[in-house]
């Protein structure tokens, strides 16, 4: 089963054959957007026969450019049943409009709640201590999966006592920090995604049907037969549907 939880479909050159291929394939895939003039769109990839679903977002290293579509944000979100790519960015390119881009999360974390909550995809670098504290203050805002996590492990171990679930692509668990973190990130909270295009390995973007390329890493981190591995993601995929 492929499961891609965090993939920009609409940014690959050819959105509709991505999508075609996907379908083909019966790939679950989380189609997120970076801005809400994206959504409707991106919408119209899913098709009738396919199993992608489309995630309205604003993304945080867009928020400095963005924030006026706010407005259409709200509008939007009660016809969209997941929420992203939404966050912050404390990297040192996004730091300087740090301010702006709490103020854009913190309106979409209230209407998201506003709205009964949703499933959300969360970019979390150099910021994952103050994405966590926006959480906390905003009950019963649905289900957060903290996106290709590079946090420290305290806040790693507070975003899983949050009850936060992970995402995690392949060019993430290449690397050692990656797959150290995925060793702790508990097996019943644990998705894959690709980041596609954005996410690469060896120079070559990442297609959603990538996502399970990380079971084997997985297999030998979690001491399981690949088997086992398949059926346990498997089964954190459906639970996470039911919850939605
Ligand atoms: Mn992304």
């Amino acid at each position: 089963m492929i499961v891609d939880m965090h993939c920009h479909l609409d940014l690959y050159p050819d959105p509709s054959d991505v999508a075609s291929k996907c379908i083909e394939r019966g790939a679950y895939v989380l189609s997120v957007t970076t801005t809400p003039k994206a959504f409707l769109g991106t919408f119209k990839l899913e098709r009738i026969q396919g199993r992608i679903r489309t995630a309205l977002g604003l993304h945080p290293q867009l928020a400095h450019l963005r924030y006026g579509e706010l407005e259409l944000f709200d509008s939007l979100l009660p016809r969209a049943k997941f929420v992203g790519e939404i966050g912050l960015d404390g990297s040192k390119e996004y730091a300087k409009y740090y301010s702006l881009q709490l103020k854009v999360f913190r309106h979409i974390l209230a209407s998201t709640q506003r709205q009964g909550g949703r499933v959300m995809s969360l970019h979390s670098r150099s910021s994952a201590t103050d994405v966590l504290d926006e959480l906390v203050k905003f009950p019963n805002l649905g289900i957060p999966i903290l996106h290709w996590f590079t946090g420290d492990s305290f806040e790693l171990k507070r975003a899983i006592d949050i009850g936060c679930w992970f995402s995690v692509g392949p060019a993430m668990i290449k690397s050692k920090k990656g797959a150290h973190i995925a060793s702790l990130i508990p097996k019943n909270r644990f998705l894959t995604e690709t980041d596609g295009p954005f996410g690469a390995v060896k120079g070559e973007k990442l297609m959603p049907w990538d996502a399970p390329t990380v079971l084997p890493t997985l297999a030998k981190i979690w001491n399981l037969d690949l088997e086992d591995v398949e059926n346990l993601l498997q089964t954190n995929f459906k639970n996470l549907m039911v919850a939605t």
